[in-house]
């Protein structure tokens, strides 16, 4: 069976004290028991007083980004071991905004694969086509390109560590959401590539999530989906009763 699982991309929100107010909150939504994994992935400055914060719960935290080398002179970056030392075990990777404004590849992407892998972390691996790929009906070849250059050179036992995140870019804080058969249509085309690639048994134990405009009124139709296995979540997530409704979606 695959996991279910609902993580919150905080983005650049949330200073400290609003950190804490925030999970305070969550935590008092925490009465519904529920086997969906959650995850919040507050800004770096936020995540080990998140990590303290939530040590008895369930909740786990994520980080929204990393760089590939361990060490060294690249100023203003944070390495695996550094999340790790703060109690981070998954990052997210390959968000398109990270795409788009600080010109993430899918090669620079596939490094930060290996060394997610090479520290033992869990990547949240995201991509989705732009709305030109859509209208001009070129979206499966640009995800597929996504996900075959930046995640189809790992080891087949590798794919326990990877959770992915179908993110069209024309949903993604716009309120304008992919349909549920649109989702659908995606999340099986990528599980078909992962069959093709590797094999069966990888592509039905990959969890894909589906982010991009997932509200508390609309998250139990995209999470139906066979293929939906969860939800990356934006605006949303920073209500901690929208985005405790969204985890009960399932
Ligand atoms: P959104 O963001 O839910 O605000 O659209 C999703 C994301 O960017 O991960």
């Amino acid at each position: 069976m695959r996991k279910h699982i609902v993580a919150g991309n905080w983005k650049m929100n949330m200073d400290l004290a609003q950190t804490q107010e925030l999970i305070s909150s969550l935590k008092l939504q925490l009465v519904k028991e529920t086997d969906v994994e959650i995850l919040i992935a507050p800004p770096f400055t936020n995540l080990y007083p998140a990590f303290e914060a939530l040590r008895e719960t369930p909740i786990k935290i994520a980080a929204q980004n990393m760089h590939q080398s361990d060490n060294g002179a690249f100023t203003g970056e944070i390495s695996a071991k550094m999340l790790k030392s703060v109690g981070v075990k998954t990052v997210i990777l390959g968000h398109s905004e990270r795409r788009a404004m600080f010109h993430e590849s899918n090669e620079s992407l596939s490094e930060k694969v290996n060394t997610a892998i090479a520290n033992e972390m869990t990547s949240i691996f995201c991509f989705g086509e732009e709305l030109e790929d859509r209208k001009s009906d070129n979206h499966f070849n640009v995800v597929k390109k996504q996900i075959q250059d930046g995640l189809c050179h790992i080891n087949e036992k590798d794919w326990s560590s990877i959770v992915l995140a179908y993110e069209p870019v024309w949903a993604i804080g716009t309120g304008e959401t992919a349909s549920p058969e649109q989702a659908q249509d995606m999340h099986k085309f990528v599980r078909n590539l992962i069959a093709e690639e590797y094999s069966d048994e990888v592509a039905q134990n990959v969890s894909i999530l589906y982010g991009g405009s997932v509200k508390p009124n609309n998250a139990k139709e995209i999470f139906s989906q066979p293929d939906v296995d969860g939800g990356l979540i934006g605006g949303a997530a920073l209500d901690a009763v929208s985005f405790m409704q969204i985890v009960h979606s399932f």
